[in-house]
């Protein structure tokens, strides 16, 4: 799946989201988002922390890899509805991101 294909998947669920649980205006929309990314960001963590045994040990007791990849399928997720909401266009500011990155560290003459 291509990162289009993605956003637009998720463009869809945002509109599902807002049409059956509206808020006032888009900067509550942002906020309710930048919010659930801090959620969802907290649960990843969580997962880690409990794979990396420094958990209480009931939590390690039901860890699984499955749990830690839905959580880190939510981060990505929630990152991609906000990015709706804010109207970024994700494919274009990664390509920025990772030419910069790039440059950054000059691995462009390395490879
Ligand atoms: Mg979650």
């Amino acid at each position: 799946m291509q990162i289009n294909e993605l956003v637009a998947k998720y463009q869809e669920i945002a509109d599902f989201l807002n049409s059956h649980w509206p808020l006032k205006d888009k900067n509550q929309r942002i906020f309710a988002r930048t919010m659930k990314v801090v959620e969802e960001l907290g649960e990843l963590s969580d997962e880690i922390l409990t794979s990396m045994n420094l958990q209480r040990d009931s939590k390690i007791a039901k860890f699984s890899r499955e749990n830690l990849e839905d959580e880190f399928a939510d981060v990505l997720a929630s990152l991609i509805l906000l990015s709706c909401e804010l109207d970024i266009d994700v494919e274009e500011v990664i390509k920025k991101k990772i030419e910069f990155t790039k440059e950054r560290f000059e691995m462009e003459r390395k490879n």
